[in-house]
């Protein structure tokens, strides 16, 4: 289903395709909230951009998001603090805090409305046991010369242990927003065309040549704002990041809500914030959390949230339920800058570990300042040439595991599904004559059937019986199951069998 996001934005589909080479300063691909802002923010400075979106305008991980605008991004400074000193955790607390201005001054001087509200923002625990936790992130904070609070009320329905909180954090409609930067774009000259996907990247002497259908965009710089870089060599981004995938409810709880945005930090992880739709103020519950590809049963995703959605307010309606994921970086902070340091003028910016409306905003100005020369303090938090030792031993050593299984073991491994197995809406994968064939049956018993293996890098592809899409777990691109391409990093189709013959 789509998200309360998209469900609230009309102009969606009002762009065109690219139909014509072109010559450009800048070439942007993709318009999810990083690359549109980098396209407001140099349209504003005079540069001629160009912007390519694959769909529609913020469609994806953007579109889906539950559009809280903060720097608490869980418990994350003591980490900072202990595995990269003061200065960095101030540096990126810092960046977030200028990100969340920043939004703000955008909105009051283009006069965007999106439903922008200033919270309250609280990590919270309903145990004992964590409390301590929360206690050592408080002082942690405090000691980067930043006022946050320990309380121990807050205005959930139910009973907390203690909880951090940061106040003049904000929430909006992420869309809105994002289609206001959009006018500002336009009015500045600049075009941003919708179903156009790039597929290719080559440099040509000083300039950049990106490929769509049969169209070439020529710049000076590229900005891969796709979310998760597309191409895969020199960068390796696929062997640095994973993704994660979160679900999201929308109810009317047909009763008074609070005011604040809440988390919480261990398993099962639930985040709640209000909205307002149609004149009505809704509460969202996010959470439900796994890697992209290893997707469970209803029970295990949107259930969890109804289920705690109806211990509190048993006669909600549940209006809207979607669902999108986020990269994650082994280190937790996410890559901008160069792409490598071999291809200097094309930039990306991703791994924005589900809280990339302000990491976006900081990500930008990153970039901007580097296509105007100018130094950047924040630069180095995020630098995305880094090489630093991985921390997170468990997280390098899944992410390798995942994907030489899927590479190389899941596709010699034999399949013990049989086709009169697989139930009416719902997939499989089975053998036949020795090759795998990824069968979906729709309501009626229609057979659709799709080669299971990921355009991107091969990765044997599984069964999303929540979605009905085929999902690639090593690094996480989607499929619908006719076999089109959904999410990135793949770009192109599945080969698709037609069993009749
Ligand atoms: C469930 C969930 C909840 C979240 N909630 C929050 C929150 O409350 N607060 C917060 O700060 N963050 C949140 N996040 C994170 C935030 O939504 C993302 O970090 C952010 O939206 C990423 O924006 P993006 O522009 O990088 O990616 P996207 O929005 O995915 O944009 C990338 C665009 O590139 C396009 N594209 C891809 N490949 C190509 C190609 N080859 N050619 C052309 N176009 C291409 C795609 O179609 C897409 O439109 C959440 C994430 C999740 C998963």
């Amino acid at each position: 289903m789509d998200s309360l996001w998209i469900n609230s934005t009309y102009n969606i589909d009002n762009f065109e395709t690219l139909n014509e080479d072109l010559d450009t300063d800048i070439c942007i691909i993709g318009a999810g909230i990083f690359g549109i802002t980098c396209a407001y923010y140099l349209s504003k400075l005079g540069f001629k951009v160009v912007v390519l979106e694959k769909d529609t305008i913020g469609k994806k991980t953007t579109g889906n998001t539950t559009g809280k605008i903060t720097s608490l991004h869980g418990l994350f400074y003591d980490y900072l603090i202990s595995s990269y000193g003061e200065k960095f955790a101030k540096d990126y607390l810092y960046a977030n805090e200028e990100a969340i201005k920043n939004i703000k001054d955008i909105i009051d001087k283009e006069n965007i409305k999106c439903d922008f509200e200033y919270q309250n923002n609280y990590v919270y625990t309903t145990s004992n046991d964590e409390v301590r936790a929360i206690k050592k992130e408080v002082q942690a904070v405090n000691s980067l010369d930043f006022n946050c609070e320990y309380v121990t009320k807050c205005g959930l329905p139910f009973d907390i242990s203690g909880a951090i909180c940061f106040k003049n954090q904000a929430q909006f409609n992420p869309l809105k927003y994002l289609f206001g930067l959009c006018d500002c774009i336009e009015a500045c000259g600049n075009k941003i065309y919708t179903n156009s996907t790039a597929f290719d990247v080559k440099v040509d002497g000083d300039y950049y040549l990106t490929y769509v259908s049969d169209y070439v965009v020529k710049s000076k710089y590229v900005i891969m704002a796709s979310h998760y870089p597309f191409i895969n060599f020199p960068g390796l981004y696929f062997t640095k990041m994973y993704q994660s995938t979160s679900y999201v409810i929308a109810i009317d709880p047909k009763k008074s809500l609070f005011s604040g945005m809440y988390i919480n930090f261990t398993n099962p992880i639930f985040s709640y914030r209000t909205a307002k739709y149609m004149g009505k103020n809704l509460l969202l519950i996010a959470g439900a959390d796994h890697k992209t590809g290893q997707s469970g049963a209803f029970m295990d995703t949107y259930g969890i949230l109804e289920n705690e959605a109806r211990k509190f307010y048993p006669n909600c309606d549940i209006l809207f339920s979607w669902n999108t994921r986020d990269c994650i970086s082994l280190d937790k902070i996410p890559y901008v800058g160069s792409y490598s340091t071999s291809m200097p003028n094309m930039f990306i910016g991703t791994g924005f570990k589900k809280w990339g409306m302000t990491l976006s905003n900081v990500a930008a100005n990153i970039i901007v300042d580097k296509i105007c020369k100018k130094p950047n303090r924040y630069d180095y938090v995020f630098y995305s040439n880094r090489l630093k030792p991985v921390k997170n031993i468990d997280e390098f050593k899944n992410v390798l595991v995942q994907s030489t299984n899927s590479l190389v073991i899941n596709k010699i491994k034999h399949v013990n599904t049989n086709f009169d197995d697989i139930k009416n809406n719902s997939g499989g994968i089975i053998e036949i004559n020795g090759q795998k064939v990824g069968i979906y049956k729709d309501d009626d018993g229609k057979v659709f059937a799709v080669k299971p293996i990921c355009t991107h890098l091969g990765c044997l592809l599984s069964w999303n019986d929540v979605d009905k899409t085929w999902d690639c777990p090593c690094h996480g691109s989607r499929f619908d199951f006719r076999g089109k391409n959904l999410y990135e990093p793949a770009f192109k189709d599945l080969e698709v069998f037609d069993l009749e013959n």
